[in-house]
């Protein structure tokens, strides 16, 4: 804001500061809880009165929950529009709790025609008239976006400056130093910085919306613009402000740093407060525009030099009734500022000239008016009265509408302005010089204290670059560890991989020395075994010597042998004729064996021959003994198959017997229970007739007392008796007798009983007998067939065995014949050679042959089993000079797998070591470009402006750059 144009106020006029409500609808938390809806809108056209709690509140408008943004926007910002193209100052803010739609009134949602708030509406409104206004005006807007948290000023548009300073301009106009300015020349430039701006608040903080409840943001719109006929700069800014919530902090809860920052937001806001509550005392002089930033930022808004609106955003829900009651008292303390507006505007050296001659002219008239005054005053000082109609008219004033003096620098500073901060009035009893002191002290250290801002913004922002450096280093120093480990871990592999190849050197240089090793074995074995076939040789040729000497020994012995035979078989030849003479003389058949035993019984065959023989007769004889013993078994055994059946055929007449013996001891058992039957009837009659015998000898009782008168009866009686008796004598005996033969029979049959019983017994033992019998032949018979059995197997063998020897025997016999025939020849041969040796003695040379022959076979055997040793050995040799170059191949790849080893080993040093350099050199580049970013960060940004042509479109920018050259406003 240095090139900020001294001021023209004389076209300023008083303005009320406007002050417009809106009502949010109820919302869904409200809604849930229950929440009632307090406020009324009292009927009438005007719109602009509420009440809440019966209390009555007075605004420029109010807007009911269902106000459209469209509407909000055409009644409460559009003509602001009007304003800040023509030059003036102006601002819009939002005040009210948190989510009573601050946010929502003043952004929206950008880019939805319907959502969008008072921002876009505004930008596109100001670029739409632009585009509409006369063509030789050309326009720079610049916008600027800042948030005010924790009383920092944090730019949002770079976030590197987080700790803004106020400072002021000439004019004594406040405005936030260093702030990031953008050209725009669309609107879609402006939503760019707007969205790049949302998003760095993004980044900063975690919690968007805590933060955005707790921060004020304030987006700076700046509109120059210059008449290209007459070079007529204007110049107006427009602060679109979004407050932190106003809430109370005992509401929230907030503790801890979230209660600082409440306290911090509620003392820029209650600082706030305190400005508007000393602008609408109206007699306060001082007004604590210093006490926050945000207060300072708004100087101009609040009671100077601005057209400012306030929009009070309120919930109409009965819980927040105490947070819209304060809300809507601050509105109405708001609503009685009055701000003095004038257009900024930049005057020609013509324009300055033309005031001058007015100011002058207006001096003129000031002093002549002084003077008549002057001249009033000393008549009256002279004890004179003057007239009505002779005084000067204290009323009528040369130019009362130009309360200010414009010095020809513009400066403001003189001027007595009641309501304006820089120069207020100090009480009166204090004395101009000392006033002026007082205010150049103040005006000092007003100054220290924005220096003091300014260096500590610097400091901090100082600190955040470091900060961020310190970061990158930070960055670049893991980066550099890790790549410094990574690189030791491939060092140590490496290193670990030559190890483990020099330990394969080693053991394949070991195992080739254990090669060479052997193959000096092998060569010295080689050469014992040449030796050794060399002892050999000559050990050949002294057992050669040694042969030919036994050779001529053995000749000898056999022709002693020879002779000794032939004298031997003519004494056998004369002992057998002895004995065949004493076999003669004995006279015996036995001469016959002792014929066999010819003069060749010298042999062993011929004992052997005849033990075989022996054998052989024993075993004829032992056959013929078993084949008769196998004839006695078989007869045997028809002998007892008679037997067994002749025994069976007893036995079945002996169970019959048994069966009729028990059948008639039944049919005697029945007659036996027949004769007790009877005994006992007859026991039965003997029984009846005693009784009947008892019962007459009682009727004789009778009869005998009654005798005497029945004498005659008596006799009767008597002879009826001794009949009676008779008769009973004759039945008595009949029965005794019947009894006697009954008890005979019984007798008898008692004995037969026992008799057959006996009889029974004895059956039976002889069955048991026989049955036992039966078992045992049986047993035996079994017996003898397992017996016949094996005879009959140990027959056949027998007969095996006798085929067999009948076959030994032919054999025996064809060897025998064989023997004999060769007896026969070596007799032959012995004596054609006795008769060689005897017929000619020189001719030894056959014998010789032979020994030689024999020498040489030998000596040929040996031969061979020399060169099978030489064989082996040679091919022994061969087989380890094939392993030769085996080994040396392996030895060879093994050196070369060392040698690439080592190179590789000497290529990752290499590249270990380039890895570095280059780390480092990207290291040194990181810092540089690093260093080069921090000076280029700290050395000025040049910005280049956009100019936007009035009454053309933005995209179309010929005239761009012709009128870039013209610069900016000075
Ligand atoms: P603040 O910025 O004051 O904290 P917001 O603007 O974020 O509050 O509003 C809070 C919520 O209420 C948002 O979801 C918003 O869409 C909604 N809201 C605010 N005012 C209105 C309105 N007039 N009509 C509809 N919804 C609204
Ligand atoms: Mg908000």
């Amino acid at each position: 804001m240095a090139m900020e144009t001294p001021r023209e106020r004389e076209i300023a006029a008083e303005d009320s500061i406007k002050v417009v409500c809106r009502f949010r609808p109820l919302n869904d938390s409200e809604e849930k809880a229950g929440s009632k809806f307090v406020v009324k809108f009292p009927a009438g056209n005007d719109e602009n009165c509420i009440s809440i709690g019966g209390k009555v509140y007075l605004f420029d408008k109010v807007f009911k929950p269902n106000a459209t943004q469209d509407k909000v926007y055409n009644e409460a910002a559009k003509s602001i529009v009007t304003d800040v193209l023509a030059g003036y100052n102006g601002t819009i803010f939002a005040y009210g709790q948190t989510s009573s739609g601050k946010t929502h009134t003043m952004e929206g949602v950008i880019g939805d025609p319907n959502k969008q708030g008072i921002i876009p509406r505004i930008v596109n409104d100001i670029f739409n008239h632009i585009y509409g206004m006369e063509e030789n005006l050309e326009f720079h807007i610049k916008v600027s976006y800042f948030e005010i948290y924790m009383d920092k000023i944090r730019d949002l548009l770079d976030v590197s400056k987080v700790n803004l300073s106020v400072h002021e301009d000439k004019n004594r106009v406040p405005f936030v130093k260093g702030a990031t300015e953008r050209f725009v020349s669309s609107p879609e430039e402006v939503f760019e910085v707007i969205e790049e701006g949302k998003s760095n608040r993004h980044i900063a903080v975690t919690n968007m919306n805590e933060h955005s409840s707790r921060s004020h943001s304030v987006f700076l719109i700046n509109v120059k613009q210059e008449n290209l006929e007459n070079q007529k700069k204007l110049s107006g800014k427009l602060y679109l402000v979004d407050l932190a919530g106003s809430e109370k902090v005992s509401k929230t809860g907030a503790e801890g740093t979230v209660l600082d920052e409440a306290k911090n937001i509620n003392k820029s806001l209650s600082a706030l407060g305190n400005v508007i509550s000393a602008l609408a005392d109206g007699n306060k002089t001082h007004i604590p525009y210093r006490d926050s930033k945000l207060t300072r930022i708004l100087q101009e808004s609040l009671g100077g030099n601005a057209r400012t609106t306030i929009i009070i955003c309120c919930s109409p829900a009965s819980f927040n009734e105490s947070e819209t009651k304060s809300t809507l008292d601050f509105g109405k303390r708001a609503k009685t500022i009055k701000n003095v507006v004038c257009v900024n505007e930049e005057l020609t050296a013509e324009e300055w000239k033309r005031r001058y001659e007015r100011e002058k002219e207006k001096v003129a008239r000031w002093k002549g008016k002084v003077d008549k005054l002057e001249a009033e005053l000393s008549r009256w000082r002279q004890g004179e009265t003057v007239k009505p109609e002779e005084q000067v008219s204290l009323v009528e004033a040369p130019d009362v509408t130009t309360p200010i003096n414009v010095s020809v620098e513009g400066k403001l500073d003189d001027s007595p302005m009641p309501a304006t901060p820089g120069g207020g009035l100090m009480i009166g009893s204090l004395s101009n010089e000392e006033r002026q002191k007082l205010e150049e002290e103040r005006e000092r250290l007003y100054q220290q204290l924005d220096d003091k801002d300014e260096e500590i913004n610097q400091q901090s922002q100082y600190v955040e670059k470091l900060k961020e450096q310190m970061d990158e280093q930070e960055e670049l120093i893991a980066s550099a560890r890790r790549d410094y480990e990574q690189l030791q871990q491939e060092m140590n592999r490496i290193q670990q991989e030559n190890e483990s190849a020099k330990e394969e050197v080693k053991e394949v240089l070991q195992a080739l020395e254990e090669l060479a090793v052997n193959y000096d074995q092998k060569s010295q074995e080689v050469e014992l075994k040449n030796k050794e076939q060399e002892s050999m040789t000559e050990e050949l040729l002294a057992k050669q010597v040694a042969l030919n000497n036994t050779a001529s020994e053995l000749q000898q012995l056999r022709d002693m042998s020879a002779h000794q035979r032939k004298r031997i078989a003519e004494m056998l030849a004369n002992f057998l004729k002895d004995l065949g003479e004493i076999g003669v003389a004995i006279g015996g058949e036995s001469n016959e064996n002792l014929k066999i035993a010819p003069p060749e019984s010298n042999g062993k065959l011929e004992e052997e021959f005849t033990v075989a023989r022996l054998f052989i007769s024993k075993m004829k004889s032992e056959v013929k003994n078993l084949v008769q013993r196998c004839q006695g078994l078989e007869s045997f055994q028809v002998d007892c198959n008679k037997k067994v059946s002749e025994y069976e055929k007893d036995l079945a007449e002996s169970r019959l017997l048994i069966s009729q013996h028990e059948a008639r001891m039944q049919t005697l058992t029945e007659s036996m229970k027949e004769a007790d039957a009877r005994k006992r009837a007859l026991e039965e009659d003997v029984d009846a007739l005693r009784e009947e015998c008892a019962k007459l000898k009682a009727a004789e009782q009778v009869q005998a007392v009654t005798n005497k008168e029945k004498a005659e009866e008596k006799e009767a009686a008597t002879k009826m008796r001794v009949a009676l008796e008779e008769q009973m004598d004759q039945l008595r005996d009949a029965h005794q007798k019947q009894v006697a033969a009954l008890r005979d029979e019984l007798s008898e049959k008692q004995e037969l009983i026992s008799e057959l019983k006996d009889l029974n017994q004895k059956f039976t033992l002889a069955h048991q007998q026989m049955q036992a019998d039966y078992e045992r032949l049986k047993q035996e018979e079994a017996n003898k067939s397992v017996k016949l059995q094996e005879l009959v197997l140990l027959n056949e063998r027998r007969e095996q065995a006798r085929k067999d020897l009948k076959g030994l025997e032919d054999t025996v016999a064809k060897e025998l014949q064989t023997l004999h025939n060769l007896r026969k020849l070596f007799v032959q041969d012995l004596q054609t050679r006795i008769k060689k040796t005897i017929s000619a003695e020189d001719n030894e040379d056959d014998g010789g042959s032979l020994a030689q022959k024999q020498k040489i076979s030998f000596l040929e055997n040996n031969l061979d089993q020399l060169t099978k040793v030489h064989k082996q050995l040679v091919r022994d040799n061969a087989d380890l000079r094939c392993e030769l170059p085996k080994l040396e191949k392996r030895l060879r790849a093994t050196m070369e797998r060392i040698k690439a080893l080592e190179t590789a080993l000497r290529d990752a040093k290499e590249g270990a070591m380039r890895d570095r350099k280059r780390y480092q050199y990207e290291v040194d580049r990181i810092k540089e470009a690093v260093r080069q970013k921090n000076l280029a960060r700290r050395g000025p940004s040049a910005q280049i402006a956009k100019p936007i042509r009035a009454g053309q479109h933005h995209l179309s920018n010929v005239n761009a750059i012709r009128t870039g050259n013209r610069g900016l406003f000075n």
